[in-house]
């Protein structure tokens, strides 16, 4: 489907061949028009999106195409076959590669941003230097009677006049840009940890909790290095909203979060799998294990008192947790764990239940 020479910086990026001024200059150009293509269209800027957008404008540029919005979607289904916002990502080796090309582009764009400043701080020198060779020269003016030099000089004085104004345009221009990849650059690092992170909690999300669980299963099976899988869900959680509103609720799903943080060994992968659903992952531990720290975290859970607008309360939550077995998958080993979490439940909350 990828066309050859579709974009021909496309290899140089792909390729780490070093990039000439006039790459850095197109490239600047093209982020500056995909980025304002995809803030109007409301594509969400997520390493895939920018990606592929990024190549589309790649051709645009390139080409020196005159297109409209409607024949730039046309552009993308042509060359993409694919939804052009495609938030919803692949896992595996595509998603690593993905990345990848998202970090050199925010080199380019660090790159660019420092060139700018450089740029922009001699454009400031040098129009001091206009404004002070005019001063000079204004002074001297009042000295000298020869008409004919007056008419001269009042040229170059007009000239320099000329001069400064460009350079004001210009600066002006330049500071544009310098703020546009400012920005660029906050947003890229932005879609880095949004397609990773949980808005809410800062925790990891279920994407990328699950890509660590495929990872480990793989470790299992190939050195047999064990872990443990452990789901926990807040008991009566929608009473909390119910009774305190939605705000004390979020922010109760952030303590919670910070008791994971604090709370985990370091080497713990926690992360907010659902509304008010979390998971930890254990490497190292068994079934049995894994239960111990549940045990230890339904602890720490039910003797914290959490803060509302209106009174201080107490919470309770269930777990069912779980270990890798052989010929796991991302789905047997979440059914296994989801199934203990459902018992536990039933059991009557506050427990902790496991199928080895
Ligand atoms: P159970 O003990 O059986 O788990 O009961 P529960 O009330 O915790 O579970 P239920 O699934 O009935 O309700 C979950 C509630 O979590 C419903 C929803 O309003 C709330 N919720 C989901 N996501 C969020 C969120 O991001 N913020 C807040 N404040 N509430 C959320
Ligand atoms: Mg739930
Ligand atoms: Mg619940």
């Amino acid at each position: 489907m990828e066309k050859n020479g579709f974009c021909s910086l496309k290899e140089k990026l792909e390729n780490s061949v070093k990039l000439s001024k006039e790459d850095i200059k197109k490239i600047m150009n093209i982020v500056r028009k995909e980025m304002n293509f995809m803030i109007k269209n409301n594509i969400v800027i997520t390493p895939k999106n920018y990606e592929r957008w990024f190549y589309i404008f790649c051709n645009i540029v390139e080409n020196e195409k005159e297109l409209n919005d409607l024949e730039i979607l046309g552009l993308f289904k042509e060359y993409y076959d694919a939804p052009y916002d495609e938030v919803k990502e692949k896992s595996g080796a595509t998603d690593e590669k993905q990345k990848g090309m998202v970090k050199k582009l925010v080199r380019i764009a660090d790159i660019i941003e420092k060139k700018l400043a450089e740029l922009i701080n001699t454009i400031d020198n040098h129009t001091d230097n206009i404004q002070s060779h005019k001063e000079e020269i204004e002074k001297d003016e009042e000295n000298i009677n020869s008409d004919n030099i007056k008419i001269y000089l009042k040229k170059i004085l007009d000239e320099l006049d000329e001069l400064k104004k460009e350079n004001q345009k210009l600066t002006q221009e330049l500071k544009k840009y310098h703020t546009d990849v400012l920005k660029l650059q906050k947003e890229l690092v932005a879609a880095r940890s949004e397609a990773e992170l949980d808005f809410l909690t800062g925790l990891v999300n279920r994407r990328r909790f699950e890509r660590a669980v495929l990872e480990m299963i793989n470790e299992y099976q190939t050195r047999g290095y064990p872990f443990s899988l452990i789901l926990m869900d807040i008991d009566n959680f929608k009473k909390i909203n119910d009774t305190y509103g939605h705000p004390a609720g979020d922010n109760v799903l952030k303590e919670i979060a910070l008791i994971l943080k604090t709370f985990l060994r370091a080497n713990n992968i926690s992360a907010r799998i659902g509304g008010e659903e979390f998971a930890i992952l254990v490497p190292g531990a068994s079934a049995k294990e894994g239960e111990v720290v549940a045990k230890r975290l339904k602890k720490a859970i039910e003797n914290r008192v959490f803060t509302t607008p209106k009174e201080e309360i107490r919470l309770t939550a269930s777990f069912g947790v779980t270990g890798v077995k052989k010929d796991d998958t991302l789905e047997t080993i979440f059914d296994r764990a989801d199934k203990a979490l459902y018992r536990a439940k039933q059991e009557g909350k506050n427990s902790v239940a496991v199928i080895e």
